[in-house]
């Protein structure tokens, strides 16, 4: 037997159980691992809520890394002790110390690149990955708008569109997420509680606005987004931790310069094993180069996962936190 958090019923962290079951044996093309760290994501909060609909009940969580354990009769390019990691494209349910998977899932781990590395970027890293490379193409001396950059998220990506050369405008919650943000290569920072973000983006970029936003918060930060941007910018909305957009008319991009407006999602990206194979290679080769790498702002026992989701849902988390099994 090993422990599993199950969700029964939808609601607030509290339906996040603890439960004991037989994690099974590995069938044919299926590897079982044991987890050693696994990666805390607002996408968990969203499928406890019901925002993003699951079948109940279900194991939440949509990164992990750990190291196999046992592998199906046809798999014979993975071996029993071989250090793995994944991410999301795929059933959820990486909040467990045992789980069977398909092999073709997971990734195995350079020796430069820890577990507790993997499961802090994987999900968060390949997000990045497939924004700031092919959602919108970032270019050197482009000003960018990012939303929560002291996130889990949003400090990769202050790190990786720093690496291109941008110039990265994020918006925090305080002035200790700034001095963060700033030190993982966010050029500018707007204190959206006390200043305009809009305004703010206009004295950065002296009037001429963001070539693109990338806005997590959504609701509350839409609007504002949409003013950032020059002429034909691109509004990225690709995450609801304030809540989901309310429905717009496409007059509203056009009266705002005749912008463009999509709403991504990793696994539109992540669609082939080829294209997965890429957007990973992509992301490890920024870390072993020392361009990106996680910030693990907090690490959590499983068993307190309830009190992880009220942490990052009251906005008091930086950076990943990882949930250690066991
Ligand atoms: P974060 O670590 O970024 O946590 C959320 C942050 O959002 C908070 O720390 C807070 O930062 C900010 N925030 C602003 N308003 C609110 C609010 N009302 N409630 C809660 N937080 C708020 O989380 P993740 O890194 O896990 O995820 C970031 C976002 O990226 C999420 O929206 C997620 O859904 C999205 N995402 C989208 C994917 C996609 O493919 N579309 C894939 C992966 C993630 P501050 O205090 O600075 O305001």
């Amino acid at each position: 037997m090993s422990g599993a958090i199950v969700v029964s019923q939808l609601g607030g962290p509290e339906v996040l159980e603890w439960v004991d079951q037989d994690p099974g044996t590995p069938g044919p093309g299926e590897v079982r691992i044991r987890h050693t760290a696994i990666g805390l994501n607002f996408i968990d909060v969203y499928h406890r809520t019901g925002l993003y609909p699951v079948e109940l009940p279900f194991t939440p969580g949509s990164e992990g890394a750990g190291v196999v354990e046992a592998v199906g009769d046809d798999v014979d390019d993975l071996q029993v002790g071989a250090r793995v990691a994944y991410t999301s494209n795929g059933p959820i349910g990486s909040y467990c110390e045992v789980r069977v998977m398909p092999r073709g899932r997971l990734f195995e781990l350079p020796d430069e690149i820890s577990e507790e590395t993997a499961a802090a970027m994987m999900l968060k890293g390949c997000t990045v990955e497939y924004l700031v490379r092919r959602t919108y193409a970032v270019q050197a001396g482009d000003n960018v708008l990012l939303t929560a950059a002291a996130g889990g998220v949003g400090l990769i990506a202050c790190q990786w569109l720093n690496a291109l050369g941008a110039n990265v405008i994020g918006t925090v919650g305080s002035p200790e997420k700034g001095e963060l943000a700033k030190a993982n290569g966010c050029n500018h920072v707007i204190l959206y509680r006390e200043e305009n973000i809009s305004e703010r983006v206009a004295e950065i970029t002296d009037g001429e606005g963001c070539r693109v936003a990338y806005d997590s918060v959504g609701a509350s930060t839409f609007e504002a987004s949409l003013k950032s941007l020059s002429r034909r910018g691109m509004l990225v909305t690709f995450g609801n931790a304030s809540g989901p957009v309310e429905p717009i008319s496409p007059l509203v991009l056009a009266k705002h310069r005749s912008l463009f407006l999509t709403r991504p999602r990793l696994g539109d990206y992540y669609t082939t094993p080829e294209e997965t194979a890429d957007g990973i290679r992509a992301l490890f080769d920024m870390v072993l180069h020392g361009k990106v790498g996680p910030h693990i702002g907090a690490r959590c026992s499983l068993h307190d996962v309830a009190a992880a989701h009220r942490a990052l849902e009251a906005r008091e988390t930086v950076g990943s936190t990882v949930l250690v099994p066991g």
